[in-house]
């Protein structure tokens, strides 16, 4: 079943610094009716392994649940930390030792992903990693943990791991079949990579399914009506933008553009920026150099950011953040207003559309032609961002589903219909 727009058919140009896209055409599975027999409980989870934040849900008895850890979060920071004795952290408490032990704490490992070690991409990662890259067997790429040099896929097998221990633990049985949702433009050999990442964490995995497509199931697209998408995906170092084409039950990717190094991040950055130049200007101490003090900038300034998807202002509160050469110790006390927050950030959201720009021209399209918009991503709860997408594509943006668990809500969703246990 075609779908009904006259599209002008194209092979999809490589994005702005990444490799060259796939085409992803998924059909949806119906759930089998068995007669008879009772269907089996629907075990199949859907992760979203993000460059930044991993997300796991199941669809189960008609609802999507986002399964949270043992903390009670929803989303785990993809981060592992690599102790001494060779046990190793993962998620948000490894995220926190990521600036006290950085040669052994991995961020961000999905950028490496299925890559060569002469790529740009990997070039660019190594400018801006603190842990060490080196070249393994066949150009791959390994990353230098105390006396191993370990493979990408085996790192995000431990994030994976995670996951599936976050589902057994919450669901009370045993997990081994999983959709893993990957970027749209992942090639070949970033899907095998983690394919590969998913059987090393003991996953049968049942598909590998696009970020995008993921988003738009999670919205209920797919249920008939022929209509074209875009799916704005802020993340937290990486902005992807990908147009779907949705007939009934086919999601194919029409373009997909992105910037691998924007994302939430880099509003951080600029808050910790004003942090230490105030700090600086006012004590001749600078914070950027002091590990600890790094650390206690960057969480607040994270924080800080949080907070103003809600209120109007965030108070940003560092007790004892630095010691004078006299040895008194300074507190770092301020208030950052939304309005000034605007200021520091808005040239970085703006740049995010200069991408979208290239999306629409490689899929032949302006924003008129569009059905709708979904958000996807921990940044796009800003309402500045949230305001500069609508202005942008000129329609309310979708955001009923929390941005940062949609994916993986949709990843949940094929994975209980591929396993037939009821969608
Ligand atoms: P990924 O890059 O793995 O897809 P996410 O979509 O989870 O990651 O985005 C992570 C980013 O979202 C981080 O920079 C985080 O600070 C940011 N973020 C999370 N929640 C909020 C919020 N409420 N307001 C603004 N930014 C947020
Ligand atoms: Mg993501």
């Amino acid at each position: 079943q075609r779908a009904r727009f006259p599209i002008a058919k194209r092979a999809l140009p490589a994005p702005r610094g990444v490799s060259q896209p796939t085409t992803q055409r998924i059909r949806r599975v119906e759930p089998c009716t068995s007669y008879g027999v009772e269907a089996p409980m629907a075990t199949a989870i859907g992760i979203d392994l993000g460059t930044t934040n991993s997300c796991v849900a199941i669809a189960r008895r008609g609802r999507v649940e986002v399964l949270e850890n043992k903390y009670g979060e929803p989303i785990s920071a993809s981060v592992v930390h690599f102790g001494d004795g060779g046990a190793s952290l993962v998620g948000n408490q490894a995220k926190a030792l990521a600036v006290q032990d950085p040669e052994y704490t991995i961020t961000a490992a999905k950028r490496l992903m299925g890559r060569y070690f002469f790529s740009e991409e990997v070039k660019k990662a190594k400018a801006v990693c603190s842990y060490k890259i080196v070249e393994g067997p066949n150009h791959s790429v390994r990353v230098k943990v105390h006396e191993q040099a370990l493979a990408v896929p085996e790192i995000s097998a431990l994030v994976l791991r995670e996951m599936k221990e976050i589902a057994e633990a919450k669901l009370d049985q045993p997990v081994s079949q999983a959709v893993i949702t990957v970027p749209a433009y992942f090639n070949d050999n970033q899907r095998q990579a983690t394919r590969d990442a998913g059987r090393i964490a003991g996953l049968e995995v049942l598909r590998l399914l696009n970020e995008p497509t993921a988003a738009a199931l999670a919205y209920g697209f797919g249920k008939g009506l022929a209509q074209r998408v875009a799916v704005y995906d802020l993340g937290g170092g990486t902005f992807d933008i990908s147009i779907l084409e949705i007939g009934s039950d086919v999601f194919e990717v029409l373009s997909t553009c992105g910037d691998t190094y924007l994302g939430g991040e880099d509003f951080d950055d600029r808050v910790i920026d004003l942090l230490a130049e105030e700090f600086q200007a006012q004590h001749q101490i600078n914070l950027r150099k002091d590990r600890f003090a790094l650390e206690k900038l960057k969480a607040a300034a994270e924080s800080a950011k949080k907070s103003l998807s809600v209120d109007d202002e965030a108070r940003i509160q560092i007790p004892d953040v630095a010691t004078t050469p006299a040895g008194a110790t300074l507190s770092l006390d301020r208030t950052l207003t939304r309005a000034e927050f605007a200021a520091l950030v808005s040239d970085l959201i703006q740049r995010t559309f200069k991408v979208c720009d290239e999306a629409l021209q490689q899929a032949n399209l302006t924003v008129r032609d569009l059905d709708g918009v979904i958000l996807v991503g921990g940044p796009t709860r800003l309402p500045l961002v949230r305001e500069a997408v609508e202005q942008y594509f000129q329609r309310e943006p979708k955001t009923d589903v929390d941005p940062d668990q949609v994916v993986a809500m949709g990843a949940a969703i094929h994975a209980a219909a591929r396993q037939g246990a009821g969608s």
